[in-house]
């Protein structure tokens, strides 16, 4: 049966929507799953940029890559995803994952925090080439609270339609505030 996990799900519309071996970021690296799918996605002639704010999240990350030998195909940064525009051109990027909240086994108060998520997304949408998306796994309740989940949706409402398509997902049946994935992809 295919997984319906929310990162599974969002990875199948991420490659639905963006051409193969272009250029990415993974926004939020922490243990390197997405950057790796990502890198898979990258092929020998794209290019993944990744962010994380923390040690911990390149050190696995670099593990990660080097085990599947698609290291030369990431470029990992330690920065916050706020400082993305300084290391890409604006409209030069096919797509973008975030995938909020905590490094799994890590500090949850080095979560993602509502105001640098927002200026992150703006930042990301900016760099973006038409036609590219930009993904994001949001979460909400017990640790991660409410703020960021409400600060985001209500950010991505304000878009402009004739700009970017909005699609924001539900767990329609699923209790305990489950979590959402959205995409965005720029007209
Ligand atoms: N993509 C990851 C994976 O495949 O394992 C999971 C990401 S984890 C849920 C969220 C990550 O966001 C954490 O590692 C955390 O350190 C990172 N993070 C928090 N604030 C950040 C910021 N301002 N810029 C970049 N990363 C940040």
């Amino acid at each position: 049966m295919i997984s319906y996990q929310i990162t599974k799900w969002s990875h199948e519309l991420f490659q639905m929507q963006v051409r193969p071996g272009g250029c990415y970021v993974d926004a939020t690296m922490g243990n390197g799953h997405d950057t790796l799918f990502l890198c898979k996605l990258a092929g020998e002639t794209g290019m993944v940029t990744a962010f994380d704010i923390q040690e911990k999240a390149l050190e696995a990350t670099g593990k990660l890559l080097r085990e599947y030998q698609m290291e030369k195909r990431a470029r990992l940064y330690l920065d916050s995803h706020t400082n993305m525009d300084k290391y890409l051109e604006a409209e030069s990027v096919d797509g973008i994952y975030f995938n909020f909240g905590y490094l799994p086994g890590g500090d949850h108060n080095l979560a993602t925090k509502a105001d640098t998520s927002v200026e992150a997304i703006a930042k990301g949408l900016a760099l973006l080439r038409k036609g590219g998306v930009l993904a994001l796994c949001i979460y909400s309740g017990g640790d991660t609270g409410f703020e960021e989940k409400d600060r985001i949706l209500e950010y991505l409402k304000s878009l402009d339609e004739k700009r970017y398509i909005v699609i924001v997902n539900t767990y329609y049946n699923r209790k305990n505030n489950p979590p959402i994935p959205a995409f965005v992809v720029k007209k």
